[in-house]
């Protein structure tokens, strides 16, 4: 095992065990690297994997604002690391949309009445009634879908949908530039969102579940006959 890895091990064991805790301080660096019996290379080069993954924030300085402090912001990374792997072509759309049926099916059949992310889903709503424009339409768009998943009350089916934000962004642009007329794409994907809302506050869990997965694919369908996954890798 890499010296690095030791201290990755380390805090994992850390957090797994409770004795370091969101908001919490890793040790300093050379008292680590003597615990451990690790360089402080290796130390540095484990808080920096840290720091990319979202788990630790690096300070600087001293006083007690200084040292590593332990975050919660999976988001982030989860978002990086799928950018980087769909620019691998790796992560084809096809399988992304694929996704955001499986985890937003779900979260429309979960979403709780009263949730703050159903006003604003509304909000959003009102926003795209309000716009022509595609690219500002498409932003809401996604906006909307997170706030339903949100509804859900799941935080982690909520970061791995929020980390796919960008994906989504970058295939519905595509197919939207393929419609033959967008005005009447609009038209539609405001009605269906309206609809899914409706089943949502309705109470109807099962109906919102089967628009909003009739509301992705339809989408990503009319990017057919191009939309075999060669031609849809981005
Ligand atoms: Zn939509």
């Amino acid at each position: 095992m890499r010296a690095h890895q030791l201290v990755l091990e380390w805090v994992e064991a850390q957090l797994s065990s409770g004795k370091l805790v969101l908001g919490g301080r890793l040790p300093a660096e050379r008292a680590l690297a003597e615990q451990l019996g690790v360089s402080r290379t290796s130390v540095r080069e484990a808080v920096r994997i840290l720091e990319a993954m979202g788990v630790v924030r690096a300070g600087v300085g001293s006083g007690p604002d200084a040292g590593t402090v332990v975050i919660a912001e999976p988001t982030a990374a989860l978002a990086s690391a799928i950018r980087l792997h769909m620019a691998t072509q790796h992560l084809p759309v096809a399988d992304v949309v694929q996704t955001r049926v499986l985890l937003e099916s779900w979260a429309a059949a979960h979403a709780q009445p009263d949730s703050p992310g159903l006003a604003e889903a509304e909000e959003l709503l009102e926003g795209m009634r309000a716009t022509a424009d595609t690219g500002a339409f498409l932003d809401l768009d996604v906006r909307f879908h997170l706030a339903l998943a949100k509804a859900a009350d799941n935080v982690v089916v909520s970061a791995m949908l929020a980390s796919l934000r960008e994906a989504i962004q970058v295939y519905t642009a595509n197919v939207m530039s393929r419609l033959p007329s967008w005005e009447s794409a609009l038209a539609r994907l405001r009605t269906e969102h309206e609809e899914i809302l409706k089943a949502i506050g309705n109470g109807h869990a099962e109906l919102a579940s089967r628009l909003i997965a009739e509301h992705i694919e339809g989408y990503y369908a009319q990017s057919a006959p191009e939309n075999t996954p060669e031609n849809t890798r981005q």
